[in-house]
């Protein structure tokens, strides 16, 4: 069985299908045959959804079993890659999948998401063959955009939903275990609210020699208004920020308990000697549970090296915010243009300021008491004999708040390979351990929710 698995990956791993690059678009769409003729291999009912979005790849609708006495579990993965080639650094050719001696399989996306997308394939495929009855339902839903920000995804969604049916649990399989010796289930996501500060004044760049001392230079304005948006302990400083930030309950710090983080670990691996916190669950705290905001660069600013005697004429600050429950992206869009406008009109200043909110994307926030995480816990125990860790996410997963609204049902994400499997990075790997056992563990939980009566 671990060579079928094996060959399915590889066939897999060999199609680039990376979103970013539309001229590979025929070879996303053949990935997207590929797993649909596997999954009809099987008796899944399968329908390539052309997406909403146009030039975008199709998204997989899938469904097996129809039920209505069992639940029905819906898998989300994408099967498009990031870009990978030799010259970036690989040591093998990235859409060849290779099996080392240090029992790991190299090639792009076997971590993120061919690897779960394999497991969960041959998890069905294995219990139907035992069993011919499957414990639950299933739906499938594989998008082929989510590297380029699941481009058409809502939409799609929205318009084809129907063709799914009433679904009573979402399990993503786009993830990898928080460290890379223990198992772990994520529960959560921040959002986000990115913005642009834009200030003009002069028609167009101008030399320092000249214009230089005589007006009030676009760059002062920007860099006085960044000064403005948060102290240097990281506290925001825009009125009614936290305002409808949930305040830490007893049952969710308890989640913090025991968990596999090393304060001293972190630090190391990004090269820190303090962090604002000397504390691991504050600072798990700060990365997952609290929100923050970092300025990300100036557009318009001299940043070559060597000296330019330059004073930009127009600049642009790209600054974001990682939102958490129950703060509402919109809202704090509204709150940051609000607050830099009025710190702006303190100021006299003769130059022009435009304010963009560049996209804003909704945290999510699961219910570990939730029966799946129950299932999906028991799972991992049985198989990994260690009870997972429940974490949560810094970064920003829109859809997954968007499938549980749209589709009505509770969402877990199953991690899958290893915190250091080199997602996105050059010799993305998956430990073969991980790839059996995220099939094992898939069988086991789709058996336990199997056996809840709610
Ligand atoms: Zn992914």
């Amino acid at each position: 069985m671990n060579d079928t698995i094996k060959d399915f990956l590889k066939q897999l791993v060999a199609f680039e299908s990376v979103s970013s690059d539309k001229s590979k678009a025929e070879i996303s769409r053949k990935t997207a045959e590929f797993i649909k003729f596997n999954l009809e291999t099987i008796g899944v009912h399968v329908q390539l959804i052309e997406n909403e979005k146009e030039g975008n790849n199709p998204l997989i609708f899938g469904k097996l079993g129809e039920n209505p006495r069992k639940k029905t579990m819906l898998f989300y993965s994408h099967y498009d890659v990031q870009p990978a080639k030799i010259e970036d650094g690989w040591d093998t050719d990235p859409f060849t999948l290779i099996e080392k001696e240090d029992g790991y399989l190299y090639g792009r996306g076997v971590n993120d998401d061919k690897g779960p997308i394999a497991a969960t394939f041959f998890a069905i495929k294995e219990l139907l063959e035992d069993n011919e009855v499957l414990p639950v339902n299933i739906r499938f839903l594989y998008e082929g955009e989510e590297e380029s920000s699941s481009g058409g995804f809502e939409e799609t969604v929205t318009k084809y939903k129907s063709f799914l049916g009433k679904i009573d649990g979402i399990l993503v399989l786009d993830s990898s275990w928080f460290t890379d010796q223990k198992p772990s289930i994520d529960y959560g996501a921040r959002g986000i609210a990115y913005m642009g500060i834009e200030i003009s004044g002069p028609n167009q760049d101008q030399h320092s020699g000249l214009v230089g001392g005589s007006i009030r230079e676009p760059m002062t304005d920007l860099i006085f208004l960044l000064s403005k948006l948060s102290d240097l302990k990281g506290k925001v400083l825009i009125e009614g920020f936290y305002d409808k930030v949930k305040l830490v309950t007893e049952e969710e710090k308890s989640l913090y308990d025991n968990l596999a983080f090393s304060l001293k670990e972190y630090k190391k691996s990004i090269g820190v000697d303090r962090v604002l916190i000397e504390d691991p669950v504050q600072t798990m705290m700060n990365m997952w549970r609290n929100p923050s905001i970092t300025i990300h660069g100036i557009q318009g600013a001299f940043s070559e090296p060597g000296t330019k005697t330059v004073v930009p004429g127009t600049v642009i600050g790209k600054i974001s915010m990682r939102l958490v429950p129950d703060q509402d992206p919109t809202e704090i869009a509204d709150l940051f243009t609000h607050y830099v406008k009025k710190e702006f009109n303190k100021t006299n200043s003769p130059n022009k300021l435009k304010i963009t909110a560049m996209g804003v994307g909704d945290w999510w926030y699961g219910n570990v008491e939730n029966y799946i995480y129950k299932a999906g816990a028991a799972a991992i125990k049985e198989y990994w004999k260690i009870y997972p860790d429940f974490t949560r996410s810094g970064g920003s997963i829109p859809i997954i708040p968007f499938m549980e609204k749209a589709l009505n049902a509770p969402a877990m994400i199953l991690g899958v390979g290893q915190t250091s499997d080199g997602a996105h990075s050059q010799n993305e790997h998956l430990r073969l351990k991980n790839l059996i056992g995220g099939k094992e563990v898939i069988q086991i939980m789709l058996k336990n929710i199997s056996k809840v009566t709610e």
